[in-house]
């Protein structure tokens, strides 16, 4: 069976514009069990590259998800939201999801020192190395900070945008060398956060943005996934991280198999901020 999809965009989102029934459809055409909306709720972004702020107006969104569930009644429909995580932004976090009453939240790294690593002065300002270690050490920071979410998100999101890996795409040995290398390098970091994401009861999630955005990988890195599971992570959503309906469930054919590669026998869905196991076969 095919797994539901636990990340999903639509037009609440800044950076969408696919009306909320299109991916409902979507899912209906592949036949997905159910759907968890996901839209983006950045509180205080940055303002310089865009006019636009990354928030969504929050009656509306459960309204609209409401009613189309009324409309569809034959595909169960869940209320997410993917927070992004900073330390100016912890008490506005705190109050949307103490007075809402979400199936799920995603925590996300957006931003790092207010940029997102998407830009070029990101890269220019940290260069490679430094840019992806400032990434984790930004994202323990927030997973010590006392935010209220369910899964951290895409949990090496910075490897999407890093230049090095954007040339090597078309070679695989290279970028296969430098993941290699990237993870022994912040392992350390890396293994800090998923020990503190599992002694809060935090999950991750397994996002194939990253195997859309061509880098051969799930966000995190399989490296990371099995790491989860060896430090006694049980906790694993799946999301595609769609922002149009044609990437919706993106690639989730490879799902299994890279789930039990890096030893889970079971995914997780969240309903009502409580975690549902079911097993992967
Ligand atoms: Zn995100
Ligand atoms: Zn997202």
């Amino acid at each position: 069976m095919i797994p539901s999809d636990n990340h999903v965009h639509t037009s609440f989102s800044t950076d969408s514009t696919t009306p909320m029934e299109a991916q409902l459809l979507r899912a209906k055409a592949l036949g997905l069990p159910s759907l968890c909306f996901t839209d983006h709720m950045d509180y205080k972004f940055p303002s310089r590259r865009r006019a636009v702020e990354f928030l969504f107006p929050v009656d509306k969104y459960f309204s609209a998800i409401q009613k189309l569930q009324e409309k569809y009644p034959d595909i169960p429909l869940r209320t997410g939201v993917e927070l992004g995580l900073k330390r100016d932004v912890l008490p506005q976090c705190l109050a949307l999801t103490g007075s809402h009453p979400f199936d799920f939240v995603i925590g996300s790294t957006h931003l790092v020192d207010d940029i997102d690593p998407y830009y070029p002065e990101y890269w220019e300002a940290h260069g490679e190395t430094g840019g992806i270690s400032r990434y984790y050490q930004v994202t323990l920071e927030n997973v010590q900070m006392d935010f209220d979410f369910d899964v951290y998100g895409h949990l090496d999101y910075v490897l999407r945008y890093c230049p090095a890996i954007k040339a090597a795409r078309e070679t695989e040995s290279v970028a296969e060398s430098f993941f290699h290398q990237n993870f022994e390098n912040n392992k350390e970091i890396i293994a800090e956060i998923l020990q503190c994401l599992i002694s809060r009861g935090k999950g991750i999630e397994l996002n194939t943005g990253g195997l859309k955005y061509g880098l051969g990988h799930p966000n995190p890195h399989e490296a990371i996934l099995s790491l989860y599971r060896d430090l006694g992570g049980e906790i694993i959503t799946l999301g595609s991280d769609a922002h149009q309906e044609q990437h919706l469930a993106y690639d989730f054919a490879k799902v299994p198999e890279i789930l039990l590669r890096c030893g889970f026998s079971c995914y997780t869905e969240f309903h009502r901020r409580r975690p549902v196991q079911f097993p992967i076969i």
